[in-house]
């Protein structure tokens, strides 16, 4: 089994997620006791928080690479960035080391096509909901997306930074989301990208009224397909 690099903290609340998760898919894909060979650093996520509201991407783009060529130094064959916001700074990451960085947008693209998805609703962060780069991957593997309207992209952000990422998870939240999922569906898309690692903390992905991907559960599956394959 190959050794995958996790780059967390982004938030800690769901790098437990991914431990998690990449466990559970060693124990399920090779039975027995077997476990993940994960290497992890865990960012302080406040300051990189701070540099996102600036608007300074050069700057957490220069952390996370560096985070990234300290995970290939200490084993890591493939590196994951843990985070959906995060990956605006793919390429400045994947340009620093040799070993590959699995992108979570291709692994989430490759799961809502598995659940026949064509146009999908795009859940996350503002950064991710509003700059063009997470859209612009999914369009390149042929799933279009949509947004949930202004005012609810601003109470989802809020729902992301002052409660999923602190581990305060809210019924009235939850109903919230819930209601701009069903505007989604209404609205023509056929599917939901949970495209925030914390969401699935939220809502039951397998509870939503239309087929539905966890992020972070479809980044883990795409790092066992690698470290198993
Ligand atoms: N974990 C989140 C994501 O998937 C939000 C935290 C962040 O901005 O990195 O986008």
């Amino acid at each position: 089994m190959k050794t995958i690099g996790l780059i967390g903290g982004m938030s800690a609340e769901s790098t437990t997620v991914y431990y998690q998760a990449l466990n559970r898919l060693a124990r399920e894909r090779l039975g027995g006791i077997h476990s993940a060979e994960l290497v992890i650093r865990s960012v302080d996520f406040a300051p990189i928080a701070a540099l996102q509201a600036a608007d300074d991407w050069a700057a957490t783009g220069a952390i996370l690479a560096g985070h990234a060529q300290a995970l290939e130094a200490a084993g890591a064959e493939a590196i994951l960035i843990c985070a959906n916001t995060m990956h605006l700074n793919y390429d400045q990451v994947a340009a620093g080391v040799g070993a590959p960085v699995i992108h979570i947008g291709d692994a989430t693209a490759e799961a809502l096509k598995a659940r026949g998805v064509t146009k999908t609703l795009l859940l996350g962060t503002r950064y991710t909901m509003e700059k063009p780069f997470y859209a612009e991957r999914l369009a390149a593997m042929g799933i279009e997306t949509a947004i949930p309207e202004k005012a609810e992209r601003e109470r989802l952000h809020a729902i992301i930074y002052e409660e999923l990422i602190v581990g305060v998870i809210k019924p009235a939240s939850q109903a919230q989301v819930l209601a701009m999922i069903r505007a989604g569906l209404a609205a023509g898309c056929d599917g939901v990208a949970f495209a925030c690692t914390e969401i699935g903390l939220l809502l039951d992905v397998d509870a939503m009224p239309a087929p539905t991907v966890d992020t972070a559960i479809a980044h883990c599956e795409a790092a066992m397909d690698f470290a198993l394959g």
